[in-house]
């Protein structure tokens, strides 16, 4: 169970120990990156410009600052994208004026008249570009995949100026830096990847020289480009993944990711009462929890980092003191059992039964053959001998599965079913530890239980009823 593509989490748990212990020195300057809603207006920009001021390093280098747009920015381009090819003209271009106004106004608060008046030149150049887009799109009544990234871009290209002025401003010297030509990416428009040596090149001539010279170099996240130049983004989210490919190149020491909240937390504070922030936290657990919702970050786009042994830490912009929490390829763990547990409710258990599996093969293939054709994902899966038992949390096909699978097997389902997951990297080592999950939930029906082969999860299914009273049970044994 991992958001993580097959084929990443395979390049993780391959790596020997020995790669991952390679000594490359980190000692390339820390890159702080601000996500949507901690510059999301000029207060959340100037608690940013404190939080930097503050962060010179132990050798005195300047960190690097990569800003997504402003909250809610992308969003609604990606809305004004689809509004123009419906022709709503007029919709667009209240859209574009609305995003107008909420920009400038952040400059004019932030900035005295004459430096608000240069970047307003800068800044209203964008805007052009962005309604000669919107329009070209209307007019074709479609956005080519190049169109929509340079629309969509716009967000963090502007909201990267404003943060490098109020910096400025507040005697902090910076630098903008333009995104797409520090990050060199395929042509794999709106989910682009960075050409990771390409990048290091021109990171080491746009942003070095900079840090060198004391200033702090500020970059809109989610953007690159191709070698040609033309403008790319790294998909939904990309902002953490533009600090991964820039930690990577600078070989920094550490890549911190603020936020508004305190950190991964032990467990979801919707179902448990007061749980606690983990404090480290390997990247393969964390790739677990992202799966409950657990969507500080995606783990995929902090690989960069990861692979290089760059830590990774989470912080909370509206409350900077906290410690956060720490990701690393392989953090310390001797003093924890578990790193956090995590739920999923409301899903949806269907059981397969056919004595045809007895010792036939092609029987799991046609099973899933099922689910892949109503495009339904399969989460937690056990087997026996005759039966094969998955959860599915969507259940909008689920007639039609039911229907398809019963024409070779006996199928039962049984809804109001949730998901419990404890998540250590301890439980490959310690079996006294599975143990004490499964002794933590005594006395509540379990469905489905399973342990992964990596024995980095034990995953236990019970009814949705029983989920506050088994989380708060389970919370109390390894964190209490
Ligand atoms: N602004 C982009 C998005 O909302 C990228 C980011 O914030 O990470 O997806
Ligand atoms: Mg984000």
């Amino acid at each position: 169970m991992t958001a993580l593509p097959g084929s990443d989490q395979a390049k993780l748990e391959n790596r020997s120990r020995v790669e991952r212990d390679r000594n490359v020195p980190l000692t390339g300057p820390i890159v702080m990156k601000f996500g949507g809603t901690s510059v999301a207006d000029p207060e959340a920009i100037m608690r940013v410009v404190g939080i930097i001021k503050g962060a010179r390093d132990s050798s005195g280098l300047p960190p690097v600052v990569i800003v997504s747009a402003m909250s809610g920015v992308t969003d609604r381009l990606l809305e004004l994208t689809a509004s123009a090819e419906l022709r709503r003209d007029a919709h667009v271009l209240n859209g574009v004026a609305e995003l107008s106004r909420r920009h400038f106004d952040a400059i004019e608060r932030l900035l005295p008249a004459d430096i608000a008046n240069d970047l307003l030149v800068e800044i209203g150049a964008q805007l052009d570009d962005l309604r000669s887009l919107l329009k070209a799109t209307a007019i074709l009544r479609a956005a080519s995949p190049s169109a929509h990234d340079a629309i969509v871009c716009t967000g963090e290209l502007i909201n990267s100026r404003i943060v490098a002025a109020a910096l400025q401003h507040n005697g902090i010297p910076s630098a903008w830096v333009d995104a797409r030509r520090a990050i060199v990416t395929d042509a794999a428009h709106t989910s682009a990847l960075p050409k990771p040596d390409e990048t290091r090149e021109a990171v080491g001539r746009e942003i070095t020289p900079k840090v060198a010279e004391g200033r702090v170099p500020v970059v809109g996240g989610f953007v690159g480009a191709t070698s040609q130049g033309v403008t790319t983004t790294l998909g939904r989210g990309g902002s953490d993944y533009s600090a991964a490919i820039i930690g990577a190149a600078l070989d920094s020491r550490e890549i911190q990711i603020w936020t508004d909240v305190d950190g991964m937390l032990t467990a979801d504070p919707r179902v448990v009462g007061s749980p606690r922030v983990v404090p480290y936290l390997s990247f393969g657990e964390a790739s677990e929890l992202a799966y409950f919702g657990a969507k500080v970050l995606h783990p995929s786009t902090i690989l960069p980092a990861v692979d290089k042994d760059i830590p990774v830490r989470i912080l909370n912009s509206r409350r900077a003191g906290g410690a956060g929490t720490t990701i690393t390829a392989a953090p310390p763990t001797e003093n924890r059992a578990l790193a956090a547990v995590a739920c999923k409710r409301h899903v949806t258990m269907v059981e397969i039964t056919s004595t045809r599996m007895l010792m036939a093969h092609g029987f799991l293939r046609r099973v899933f053959e099922v689910f892949e054709r109503y495009r339904t994902a399969v989460d937690v899966v056990t087997t026996s001998e005759v039966s094969v038992s998955v959860t599915v949390d969507d259940a909008a096909r689920l007639d039609d599965i039911v229907g398809a699978l019963r024409e070779f097997a006996e199928v039962n389902v049984e809804g109001g079913l949730a998901i419990l997951c404890a998540v250590g990297d301890n439980l490959r080592c310690d079996p006294r530890i599975a143990a004490r999950v499964i002794g933590a939930l005594e006395g509540f029906p379990v469905r489905m239980v399973s342990q992964a082969a990596s024995r980095r999860n034990v995953t236990i299914v019970l009814r949705d009823e029983d989920v506050a009273k088994g989380m708060a049970q389970l919370h109390a044994e390894f964190f209490g």
